[in-house]
């Protein structure tokens, strides 16, 4: 069977050369440009050459959920073929197939579950690794998974793609561990010259002298420099005036770091654009689209139909490499990511938000140079671009060893010390901090180990599903196992306050008055309390006040705005996840009936008493269950057996020497807050901070 493959794609061009190269090697990688057509016309290729057939598949990654539906449905139509049938796809809770399927797409986290249950990967005679150069911890354990078994299984063939040129890594892994060559194709595509505009808030505006209806700066006339949506607004502003200029197609793409950014720039835009973005009558209709992976599937098909009209697309990163939507010709880049985190289902989202790395910037920037020349607003300073890593850390560097010893554990892959450091890791991490990986886990109760072999413990399986640093998740399962709902529920607080920067600001020239306003509800024994004084300030009974008012408290209290939402979506967020665990969290969280909002205590003796509401006792001890080696100057409780109640053996008996040291030597109450002796940035690198 042949298929068609569309002309312009620079893959189609490599055709001969790409078929050759699988015909002759084991490996192959193929790098190129976004939108050559890797993904689309690669399985294609394979089909034609007899790859997926007598009762093997081929089995094609995806790092996001959204990609491997929208990948399958395009095959489909290419092929002209049912979804389901020859092409199926799988992502979690879905499974699109039949005996008959040929080629299955998954989404990376579905491939590696399966290795528990079929470790040789027997239905399959091929694997397409696509997107390989995000490296996700899913895609480097696949890699490494493959690496040790491809001398075991001579039949299957390995396709790696990759968007940028860190291809030469890939190749060297390979060949090195295979003894074999690994071709390198490389396809590149035709682009346009994108011009590059930097466009800080603070900043006028760049492609215009003046925007109507809008001010100059966005830190201007009162409101926040921060104020993403406002600049956001500003951006698509010019460029919609500024398209009017220019032929051929006009769509804008926005880059926003999630859901809620998506929301929040969509009703700034539709706000500005009034009815020419709701009439789509109109002859200047201006249609704002979002695409995320929780849309349902025929809103996300919308976006890639044609249209007459000018569209504004505002889109996750799954549009940064993963997905191409035809007919862009500006971007609007606000520079920020959710660099996602490992999950063992790759269903969570990674928690922090963090500035992009240039490659990604360049990336984004490139999706407009794609069908005529573009123009690419960064709303970012060119010296703040500079000063940005070249390349996003693969995340195996980036996420504590514990939690990568978990993962390891639970997908079934390593016991030993050994199997973490001999596993065929592109980056492999060094042996010290695996061992100290397993100890970290040994500690906090998440493995059981004997002659070396660990396996997890029923703490660490409830911890490997928790998507957030294994420190902080024993936190969080320790509540839920000894104390009440609402107690669970003020450890979310705390711990989501300790995953992300401190929202409380202290400009240098209002320092004391900061200070002294948040000495308020600062409590005299303890950060945490004070960290749940202030959500219940911020967030009474736990409603979100409006964006208006939230930005007001944050003006009038020294409050980042930004990183209270971020507060109190990974509140929401973690409680969900609790729910997935059957843990019981009460909602409203912390309720002190009968108060209103910005009641503040008058001084510190009243914040005191306010906490005594809560189980302050309960909260700490959760707390100490995943610091037990970090307590080593002063800690709130004096410890006792019982806090090491989870601990057995040489864990429980090295945690009770701690406390029995610390009670004698240093316990006291003490004077200054905890963060002191043990502040947030101490903690390990992993810790997801905002
Ligand atoms: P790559 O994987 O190299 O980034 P793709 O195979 O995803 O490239 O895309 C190749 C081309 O196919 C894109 O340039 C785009 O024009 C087109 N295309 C891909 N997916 C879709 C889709 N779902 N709808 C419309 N066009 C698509
Ligand atoms: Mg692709």
């Amino acid at each position: 069977m042949k298929y068609d493959y569309p002309q312009e794609l620079p893959v189609s061009a490599a055709h001969d050369e790409i078929v050759a190269a699988i015909e002759s090697s084991q490996v192959v990688i193929i790098s190129g440009q976004t939108g050559s057509g890797k993904t689309t016309q690669i399985p294609k290729m394979l089909l034609e050459m007899g790859r997926g057939d007598h009762g093997h598949q081929i089995v094609h990654t995806q790092p996001r959920r959204i990609a491997a539906r929208t990948v399958a449905e395009r095959l489909c139509s290419e092929m002209g073929v049912t979804l389901g049938r020859e092409i199926g796809y799988q992502v979690r809770f879905t499974d699109e197939s039949s005996p008959g399927t040929r080629l299955r797409i998954v989404t990376d986290g579905i491939l590696l579950a399966q290795i528990q249950r079929d470790p040789m990967l027997s239905r399959y005679d091929t694997v397409i690794i696509d997107e390989a150069h995000e490296r996700s911890l899913n895609i480097d354990f696949l890699l490494g998974y493959l690496t040790a078994l491809l001398p075991r299984r001579r039949d299957l063939k390995l396709i790696i793609t990759s968007a940028t040129i860190d291809s030469q890594k890939f190749r060297d892994h390979f060949a090195h561990a295979l003894h074999a060559t690994v071709p390198v194709v490389e396809v590149s595509g035709r682009t346009w010259p994108v011009q590059i505009v930097y466009e800080p808030p603070d900043a006028p505006p760049a492609l215009m002298m003046r925007v109507p209806g809008l001010p100059d700066a966005i830190g201007s006339e009162g409101s926040d420099p921060l104020d993403m949506p406002a600049s956001v607004v500003r951006a698509c502003a010019e460029l919609v005036i500024h398209s009017g200029h220019d032929s051929g197609p006009r769509d804008i793409l926005v880059f926003a770091s999630g859901e809620r950014d998506i929301h929040d720039f969509e009703s700034a835009l539709r706000r500005h654009f009034g009815p020419r973005a709701s009439d789509m009558r109109r002859p200047d209709a201006l249609e704002i689209m979002p695409l995320f992976a929780r849309m349902s599937a025929k809103d996300q098909h919308r976006v890639f139909e044609s249209h007459s009209h000018q569209r504004i697309i505002i889109a996750t990163n799954v549009a940064e490499t993963s997905l191409t939507v035809p007919g862009i010709r500006y971007v609007v880049d606000p520079g920020t990511a959710r660099i996602s985190r490992y999950s063992k289902t790759a269903k969570v989202q990674r928690l922090p938000i963090e500035p992009i790395s240039q490659a990604s910037a360049d990336q984004r920037s490139g999706r407009c140079g794609r069908v005529a020349d573009g123009i690419a607003i960064r709303l970012y300073s060119s010296e703040d671009y500079e000063t940005r890593p070249r390349f996003t850390d693969p995340e195996i560097l980036r996420t504590s060893l514990g939690a990568v010893v978990l993962h390891m554990l639970s997908v079934g892959v390593a016991r030993t010390t050994e199997d973490v450091t001999n596993f065929g890791f592109i980056d492999p991490p060094d042996v010290r901090s695996v061992s100290d990986g397993f100890n970290e886990l040994s500690e906090l109760g998440a493995i059981s180990r004997r002659r070396g072999e660990a396996t997890l413990t029923a703490i660490g399986r409830q911890l490997a599903r928790l998507p957030i640093d294994v420190r902080l998740g024993r936190m969080v399962i320790e509540a839920a196992h000894r104390t009440t709902p609402n107690t669970l529920a003020c450890v979310l607080v705390v711990v989501a306050f300790l995953s992300l920067q401190d929202p409380r600001e202290r400009p240098e020239e209002k320092r004391e008055e900061a200070d002294r306003l948040h000495n308020r509800y600062a409590d005299p024994t303890s950060d945490f309390l004070t960290a749940l004084n202030l959500w219940d300030t911020v967030f009474p009974r736990d409603a979100e006040p409006s964006n208006s008012a939230l930005r007001r408290l944050c003006r009038d209290e020294y409050l980042s705005f930004l990183r209270l939402r971020q507060w109190h979506d990974l509140v929401a967020q973690l409680r969900g996840m609790c729910r997935e665990l059957h843990f019981r969290v009460a909602t409203p969280a912390i309720s002190r009936p009968g108060e209103d909002v910005l009641a503040l205590p008058a001084d510190h003796q009243a914040a005191h008493s306010l906490c005594r509401a809560w189980d302050a006792e309960g909260i700490h001890r959760s707390m100490l269950a995943g610091l037990l080696s970090m307590i080593g100057m002063q800690t709130i409780h004096q410890p006792k057996a019982s806090d090491t109640a989870g601990l057995r053996g040489a864990a429980r008996a090295r945690a009770l020497k701690r406390a029995a040291k610390m009670a004698k030597n240093d316990y006291q109450a003490p004077e200054a807050p905890i963060s002191r002796y043990f502040p947030p940035q101490a903690w390990p690198e992993t810790l997801p901070h905002g």
